[in-house]
């Protein structure tokens, strides 16, 4: 049991602290879960492609240094690179990511180097030569795919100037005869199409980005415009939505609803006495006793100052009463205060195929009022409107 303050209430930890804290911390794991499944989706590709080209080679009695000595191994470090973002809790995929941008990348570059010194050294083999161009490409990808926006340029344009340097000495030095077609597939693939590759993939992830925050500043909107910001309850506007939805249902499966509108009781004097802040935190109380008192089916919702509405789907009006009792009892013995007892007056009705959101809300307050006029802390029932004259100020 808490402790009770000098105002009488007891310390409440605000839902909107916690709730938000905890959405947070979801927030914060999504893209690293979404970096470790990357990885584990990229990694088997990355270690096949290395085995099949070793193998490739290898069975045909061709390979060099390169598919042995870098590639084989480069597999393996695949692999276990596999293992280890599977079994690595997602906070740790980061340290997957380096390692696999130092060995993927890398393994392509030896390979481009390689061929370019071969080419040089003993002239063009025609059962050697593999175009490169599409791996470099891809190198950068994977730059753009897995590095934070900030650097995946950087590390982009540095891999691509890597590789133009590497082109650029084997051209200018070069004395072997190298065809023709050779010549100009490597300077459009290697000089050419990387950077119009990597200017479209980062416009494209740009994008990306600015649409995600697009979403999230609307879904920010809409929680500003539909959820109240003491209680964190759904408040009017949301009523009306929730409203039509559940009289759509009653009309078209006859499911019964039932609506209820409860005002706390002589709330003013808590204001008075106890100061507008204890008069907030009794309004954030109730508002969990509320929701933790009704199914999961109904919902709660501010309506406004200290006056809340609830629908109840599938409830019959038969049952409204025993419901409304039971809520009452509920706030009345939640003790909000410990100092003075915090009760709630209740009215209540059915809601008819015809009604709408103001002849519900109608009836439902007419009843309070009743209820209030009969002594406060009550639960009144309005089901006939005849018997209910508006006697409200
Ligand atoms: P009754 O039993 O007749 O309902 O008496 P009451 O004192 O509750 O009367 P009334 O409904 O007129 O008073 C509502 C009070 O609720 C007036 C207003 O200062 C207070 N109130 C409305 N919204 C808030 C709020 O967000 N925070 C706080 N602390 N007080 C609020
Ligand atoms: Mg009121
Ligand atoms: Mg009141």
């Amino acid at each position: 049991m808490d402790e009770p303050t000098s105002s009488g209430i007891r310390p409440l930890a605000l839902r909107t602290t916690t709730e938000s804290l905890g959405e947070g911390q979801s927030l914060l794991l999504r893209p690293q879960q979404t970096e470790r499944r990357l990885l584990i989706l990229l990694l088997p590709l990355f270690a096949v492609a290395c085995v099949t080209g070793w193998a490739d080679v290898e069975l045909t009695g061709d390979a060099r240094w390169f598919e042995r000595y870098v590639m084989l191994p480069a597999a393996v470090v695949f692999v276990g690179l596999l293992v280890w973002a599977i079994r690595a809790p997602a906070r740790k995929a980061r340290h997957v990511r380096v390692v696999t941008l130092v060995v993927g990348p890398g393994v392509v570059l030896v390979g481009f180097g390689q061929q370019l010194w071969e080419f040089a050294s003993h002239g063009f083999d025609e059962t050697h030569y593999f175009g490169m161009s599409v791996w470099l490409v891809l190198s950068c990808a994977l730059y753009i795919f897995l590095l934070p926006s900030g650097y995946a340029w950087r590390f982009a344009v540095a891999y691509y100037l890597v590789s133009v340097l590497m082109l650029a000495a084997f051209l200018l030095y070069n004395t072997a005869p190298i065809p023709r077609f050779v010549v100009s597939e490597m300077v459009m693939n290697n000089l050419v199409a990387p950077p119009l590759f990597i200017a479209l993939l980062s416009a494209f992830t740009r994008l990306q980005v600015e649409y995600m925050k697009a979403r999230t500043h609307a879904e920010d909107l809409r929680e500003l415009a539909l959820v109240d910001g003491l209680t964190r309850l759904p408040n009017r506007r949301a009523f009306g939505q929730s409203f039509k939805r559940a009289r759509a249902r009653l009309r078209r499966n006859k499911t019964p609803l039932c609506a209820m509108v409860l005002d706390i009781d002589h709330f003013k004097r808590v204001n008075d006495t106890l100061g507008h802040q204890v008069g907030d935190e009794v309004l954030v109380r109730l508002a969990t006793v509320l929701t933790s008192e009704l199914r999961g089916t109904d919902e709660v919702f501010r309506w406004g100052g200290e006056e809340f509405a609830v629908l109840l789907d599938e409830t019959t009006s038969a049952r409204l009463p025993e419901v409304g009792e039971r809520i009452r009892l509920a706030v009345q013995n939640a003790r909000i205060l410990d100092d003075s007892p915090i009760t709630i007056s209740i009215g209540a009705t059915h809601v008819q195929p015809q009604d709408d959101e103001e002849s519900v809300f109608h009836r439902a307050d007419l009843a309070l009022y009743r209820s209030k006029n009969e002594g406060r802390n009550r639960v009144t029932v309005n089901d006939k409107p005849a018997d209910f004259v508006d006697f409200r100020p």
